[in-house]
């Protein structure tokens, strides 16, 4: 017998069927003698629309008000799934994020998690019963409906996970596991048995965008064994039985691989600040304003000066671009710049493997790679388990493809 945390994504309960078909996956847990907790998302495209009501009404609602709304998704498909195990005999009661209470923090709209109260919930579980937990919301200190973040009921079932001591936290997706890279660039691309959480994390945060990258940090602090699985793929419509990936501890995986996994994103853009004096305090110039605009700033070089002036080159989030222009804009003249050149058409090519930190060489192999097939590097950074580019978007798929190659990772 395990305890099990099981979390359905907004695919997988978007209609009745679907939700009949998550109910039958959970019975058959259930009937094999586990202890079972389900968290559910919203009907996949509710969440948006509701979004989408907020804003239409007033650009700059009350946040408050937002998670009212927006938490409203993830009640609808606990009592609906609630329903469903009722009706085919599986003993269930829907749980909202305040009955638990799941607390969090003020932050309206993206709360963290500060405690589950999960006694009552495992007790139940011990009497055969399966709570079924709204994801995504929580209760404030103010008392009121809290959410979050996008994509927050991964983070919440794997708090939900740790709360009530799970053997396992089971997320089902529209995808049947992590892969070495994304399928449809390269279709050779192998799903992985398992991978460390700070690769997941590494992954997460450079565009594979399987899990809520907080849910990947809970996951490794609280050490729940996390499990990504299709909610589909058998065709029986009851889920695979397949094993999906498992994310784990380093250490548990015996035969580590150097590079666990390629990812990018093109959801960057490149700015230089041209022909700034080379001068202590510069970077501060230039960075302290984009912080403080709550502008995130992921790769950064600096050319060596010859006249006592440089160019300072870095990346920021795509959609952050016109606010990063103004921002520097505004600051030109304690900067002291002369020029802002901007670039919306790069990508970020990310090798990513813990095997990184024993092995030599992962950083030459991937420029070699691209060197033959002609794409230039604008900018590099690394990490201990990371090594990342910046190119030209247009050859995103061409240097996927070939690093893919180059590491060995395609299968055979
Ligand atoms: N329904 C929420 C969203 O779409 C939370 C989630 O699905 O994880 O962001
Ligand atoms: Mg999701």
């Amino acid at each position: 017998m395990s305890r099990i945390v099981m979390k359905f994504g907004g695919t997988s309960v978007a209609n009745l069927d679907r939700i009949r078909a998550v109910a039958a996956r959970v019975k058959r847990e259930v009937v094999a003698g586990n202890q079972v907790a389900v968290v559910v998302s919203a009907m996949s495209g509710v969440t948006n629309q509701l979004v989408k009501w907020c804003q239409e009404l007033s650009p700059l609602h009350d946040a408050r008000e937002y998670d009212t709304v927006v938490a409203t998704g993830e009640q609808v498909t606990s009592g609906l799934l609630a329903i469903a195990l009722q009706e085919i005999g599986v003993e269930a009661r829907s749980w909202q994020g305040w009955q638990i209470p799941l607390s969090t923090d003020d932050a309206h709209g993206r709360a963290r998690i500060e405690g589950i109260e999960g006694a009552e919930l495992i007790g139940r579980m011990a009497r055969g019963q399966v709570p079924v937990v709204a994801g995504f919301q929580g209760i404030g200190p103010d008392r009121r409906v809290t959410t979050l973040g996008r994509g927050g009921s991964d983070t919440s079932a794997v708090a939900l996970a740790a709360a009530l001591k799970a053997d396992r936290c089971d997320i089902y997706t529209d995808v049947d596991g992590v892969y070495t890279t994304d399928p449809r660039i390269v279709p050779r691309a192998r799903k992985l048995q398992k991978i460390a959480y700070e690769e997941m994390l590494e992954l997460a945060s450079v565009g594979a965008k399987v899990l809520q990258t907080r849910s990947v940090e809970l996951a490794m602090k609280a050490g729940v064994r996390v499990q990504v699985l299709s909610s589909f793929d058998d065709g029986s419509g009851l889920g695979s039985d397949l094993p999906g990936t498992m994310v784990v501890d380093e250490d548990e995986i015996v035969e580590q691989e150097i590079v666990s996994g390629i990812a990018y994103s093109r959801d960057e853009a490149k700015i230089t600040v041209r022909h700034v004096p080379d001068r202590p305090g510069i970077a501060a110039a230039i960075f302290g304003p984009l912080s403080a605009a709550g502008i995130n700033v992921d790769m950064i070089v600096q050319n060596i000066s010859a006249d006592g002036s440089t160019d300072m080159t870095f990346t920021i989030g795509r959609t952050d671009l016109p606010r990063a222009q103004l921002t520097l804009a505004a600051h030109q003249g304690e900067i002291g710049y002369a020029e802002l050149l901007t670039d919306p058409d790069v990508a970020k090519i990310s090798v990513v493997g813990v095997g990184m930190r024993s092995h030599t060489g992962v950083a030459a192999t991937m420029f070699t790679s691209l060197a033959a097939k002609g794409i230039n590097i604008q900018v590099i950074s690394t990490s201990e388990i990371k090594v990342s580019v910046l190119i030209a978007a247009d050859y995103t798929e061409l240097a996927v493809r070939a690093l893919h190659t180059a590491y060995g990772l395609d299968v055979v």
